[in-house]
C-alpha cells in the first residue's frame, strides 16, 4: 500500500519499522535483500523515485516501511518541502512505529544532511538504529574502522550514547540475520 499522507496509511495495530536514507544509499537493494526478493522495493536508477510511504505487510507481526530517499540536489524547494512534511507527519504521527533504520554508506564520512536528520529525530525521541550499507566494497580491516569512525562523529555532536547500528551489505547478505533478528527480537518483547 502506497500513500503520500500519514492519515491514509494502513490503520492496522500492527508493528511496523520503516527504512530511510540518502538517495542511492542502498536502500532498495538492502530491503530487497532481507526479505531475500527480487524486486520488492524498486532500485532506483534514478533519484527521486520512491516518494511515497509504502507499507508492506511481511507477516502478522510486522509492517516493513519504505520511506523516500532524501538530500536529492535536483528535487524543487516545493517538492522538498511537501516531502519533509509528510515524512516529518509520519515520524510524529505513527504510532506504530517500533524502529526506523536510517541507512548510512559506510564508505562515506558523516555528511550534514545526514546528522541533521539523525538530530532532528533525537529532538523528536523517534527511535532509530543506523544500517550502514556497502560493506563490501570495503577491506575487512576498514570495516568497523569505519562505522567507529561515524559513530564517534555522532558522540561528538549532541549523542551521549552511541545508537544501535549493523553494518550490510546486499552483495553478500552481511548483516541480515542481525537485522532480522532484532525485528523479531523486539516483537518477542
Ligand atoms: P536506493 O536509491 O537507496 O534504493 O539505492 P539502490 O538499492 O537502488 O542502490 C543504489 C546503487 O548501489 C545500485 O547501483 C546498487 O546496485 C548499488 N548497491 C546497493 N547496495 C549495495 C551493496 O551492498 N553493495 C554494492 N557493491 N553495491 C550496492
Amino acid at each position: 500500500m502506497s500513500n503520500s499522507n500519514v492519515r491514509t496509511c494502513p490503520s492496522d495495530p500492527i508493528p511496523e519499522y520503516a527504512f530511510i536514507g540518502r538517495s542511492n544509499v542502498g536502500k532498495s537493494s538492502l530491503i530487497n535483500m532481507l526479505m531475500q526478493k527480487k524486486s520488492l522495493a524498486k532500485t532506483s536508477g534514478r533519484p527521486g523515485k520512491t516518494q511515497l510511504i509504502n507499507h508492506f505487510r511481511i507477516n502478522d507481526n510486522w509492517f516493513l516501511v519504505d520511506l523516500p530517499g532524501y538530500g536529492y540536489a535536483r528535487v524543487s524547494k516545493r517538492d522538498k518541502k511537501t516531502f519533509q512534511k509528510y515524512i516529518t507527519d509520519y515520524f510524529k504521527e505513527r504510532v506504530q512505529l517500533v524502529c526506523a533504520f536510517v541507512l548510512i554508506d559506510i564508505r562515506h564520512e558523516p555528511q550534514k544532511v545526514d546528522l541533521e536528520f539523525l538530530e532532528w529525530m533525537g529532538e523528536n525521541q523517534i527511535p532509530f538504529a543506523l544500517i550502514f550499507t556497502k560493506a563490501d566494497k570495503l577491506k575487512p580491516q576498514v570495516i568497523q574502522k569505519q562505522a567507529d569512525k561515524y559513530i564517534n562523529a555522532l558522540l561528538d555532536g549532541i549523542w551521549e550514547d552511541a545508537p544501535q547500528y549493523f553494518i550490510t551489505s546486499s552483495s553478500n547478505n552481511l548483516g541480515r540475520e542481525e537485522v532480522l533478528e532484532f525485528i523479531g527480537g523486539i516483537n518477542d518483547e
